[in-house]
């Protein structure tokens, strides 16, 4: 598994969930299927008069989720961008000739409504529940950078083993520290609430414990 095959899984799924924060801070998500898919970046189609592209417009940050019906979930976290002025143009029309139904729906030149946002750098999570154990790994598309999340056993554990019995997908290994699988796991934190000496931290936090 890599980016351009999350992508891929993406294009299958068709129809994806869009969110974005709006101007008073709710969160607001759309269903998106008017997009154009590159091996490492995403292009797609909205209309300048809704909310959705004025949210893009001033902030940028979305989230993009699919999810397969192999219980594949492949979560983009990203900050869109319009193309430039001059390629909205061209890229409407590619949109347009690959999902014919958007005809129907801007029929001749209304559809220079629209404006087209591209998306090429990128946090990608993909998370598995089809398989056992789960499976979860990260990649990045572009300039993207992955925020580390989920747990992690920190030098204070005393290898007692309730986190390891306890876990549902027995992904930590016994040692001093017992260490988390970080690929397997399923963030449900009951490790982190059952360790005796709080030695279970939250990654990406500088709680020092
Ligand atoms: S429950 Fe806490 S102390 Fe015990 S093995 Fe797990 S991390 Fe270590
Ligand atoms: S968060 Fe849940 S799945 Fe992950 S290691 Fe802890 S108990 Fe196991």
């Amino acid at each position: 598994m890599d980016a351009k095959t999350c992508l891929q899984k993406l294009q299958y799924v068709g129809v994806l969930a869009f969110a974005t924060v709006d101007a008073s801070g709710n969160p607001q998500i759309r269903n998106i299927s008017a997009i154009h898919y590159e091996p490492d970046a995403i292009y797609f189609f909205t209309a300048r008069g809704k909310d959705f592209c004025q949210e893009l417009l001033a902030d940028g940050r979305v989230q993009i989720l699919g999810y397969t019906k192999y219980k594949e979930m492949i979560r983009l976290s990203a900050r869109a961008v319009p193309v430039p002025q001059e390629e909205q143009r061209g890229w409407i029309d590619t949109i347009f000739s690959e999902q014919p139904y958007l005809s129907n729906v801007y029929p001749g030149d209304t559809r220079s409504i629209g404006v087209v946002f591209a998306i090429r750098d990128a946090q990608i999570e993909y998370f598995h529940l089809g398989v056992h154990p789960i499976l979860r790994e990260n990649y990045t598309m572009g300039r993207g950078s992955l925020t580390p999340k989920g747990y992690m056993i920190s030098e204070h554990c005393i290898g007692c083993g309730t986190c390891a019995r306890h876990c549902p997908q027995q992904c930590i290994s016994e040692g001093l520290p017992f260490v988390i699988q970080q690929e397997h796991c399923l963030h449900c934190g009951n490790c982190y609430e059952l360790c005796p000496v709080k030695a279970v931290r939250k990654r990406g936090c500088c709680d020092p414990n």
